[in-house]
């Protein structure tokens, strides 16, 4: 029998936050992964603590952020990759008004410091913004393709990884210990993402999934190396590829790329972008969104040891080290979760 500290159910960015708090605290772990799911391979990858419809804070974006950058450059460290990168946004006005909102918005004290007070003109033809746009501070992109693949071939070095899926039904939560094969562990965290509907001990959990689609498009003649968020985003990636994304779709729960998802972004697209473009992939995965907007972090009602981390929603990459931190203390050091992210916030 093989004895691990931990089992840890999925591979995406909840995971891996998780997985990290294991690793540098040397507790040992097995992780399985069956690819069922798509929403961490497929993000943007954006961080940007600020929403930009209404030009309001992301819920605890300075506290998120604090604790998710150092994890992922540790990363990089760790495992000599490059995935975080640093990225100016742009949010193209659509009027006037937008922009005295933008800026009445820069005198509130929890925005003053992710809000540029200047006006950016626009000088690049292959855009129209005739209101020009206004500058995030502190955001960037987090190469999530990149992190995913670094961190399996890592954790198939170390023997650590299970590329099948979790059989809920071959678990055996005994007393003190549980069972799965002939792997005996003293806690299991699950992090399935949407994945999490067909786990029999969290099914419960009040999770909605919103289908997202994202397209990669190469436009040689736009020429930016700094993000665009108008209706849709533009993400510069490389070699004049970008993402553009998304959509957000609350009835089909599949991994499939659909071609009105794909209308829908082109025609966005093009009311602002004046250059030829071509469509070179589609892609589309679940976020696992929560009607509260908040995540869903904590311990089975019955069994001690089987604890839930999820509902990461539309920020997954900012939203990870923050709530994995939380898992990890409230598990090893009994510190209690807020209230705010604990699923006994709900009644199932
Ligand atoms: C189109 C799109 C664009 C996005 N853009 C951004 C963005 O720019 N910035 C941002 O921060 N967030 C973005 N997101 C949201 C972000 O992707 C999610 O918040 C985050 O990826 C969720 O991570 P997760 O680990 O909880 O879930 P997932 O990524 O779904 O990972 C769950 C993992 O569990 C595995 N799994 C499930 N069930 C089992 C089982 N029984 N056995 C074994 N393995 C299992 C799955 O295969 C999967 O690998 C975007 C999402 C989409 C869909």
């Amino acid at each position: 029998m093989k004895q691990v500290d931990y089992i840890i159910v999925g591979c995406g960015l909840a995971s891996i936050a998780f997985c990290e708090q294991l690793r540098t605290n040397n507790i040992t772990f097995i992780v399985f992964d069956d690819g069922s799911q798509q929403s961490s391979i497929v993000a943007a990858g954006l961080y940007n603590p600020v929403i930009l419809k209404r030009f309001s804070e992301v819920w605890k974006a300075k506290e998120q952020l604090d604790i998710a950058l150092p994890v992922y450059n540790r990363i990089e460290q760790d495992l000599n990759i490059k995935i975080d990168y640093k990225l100016r946004i742009l949010r193209r006005f659509s009027s006037i008004e937008e922009q005295n909102l933008w800026f009445n918005a820069t005198d509130k004290p929890k925005l003053e410091p992710f809000l540029s007070t200047e006006l950016v003109k626009n000088n690049n033809d292959a855009l129209d913004a005739p209101f020009g746009f206004g500058e995030v501070l502190h955001a960037g992109r987090l190469d999530t393709n990149a992190l995913i693949d670094a961190y399996k071939d890592y954790l198939k070095q170390i023997k650590s990884l299970e590329e099948s899926s979790f059989i809920y039904e071959k678990l055996q939560v005994l007393p003190h210990s549980l069972i799965y094969d002939d792997i005996e562990t003293q806690q299991i965290v699950f992090a399935e993402g949407f994945g999490v509907k067909k786990n029999p001990y969290f099914n419960q959990i009040p999770l909605n999934g919103t289908k997202g689609e994202v397209l990669i498009i190469k436009a040689p003649k736009l020429n930016i190396d700094y993000g665009v968020k108008s209706s849709v985003f533009i993400i510069p990636i490389e070699n004049d590829l970008y993402a553009v994304g998304a959509t957000y779709n609350w009835a089909d729960k599949t991994n499939q790329p659909t071609e009105e998802g794909k209308q829908e972004l082109i025609s966005k697209l093009k009311t602002f972008l004046r250059c030829d473009f071509e469509v070179v992939q589609h892609l589309a995965g679940i976020r696992p969104t929560v009607k509260d907007r908040r995540p869903l972090v904590g311990r089975h009602p019955e069994h001690q040891n089987l604890y839930v981390l999820n509902g990461l929603g539309t920020r997954g990459v900012m939203i990870a080290p923050y709530v994995a931190e939380k898992l990890y203390q409230f598990v090893e050091n009994d510190k209690p979760l807020d209230s705010e992210i604990n699923i006994k916030r709900f009644t199932y």
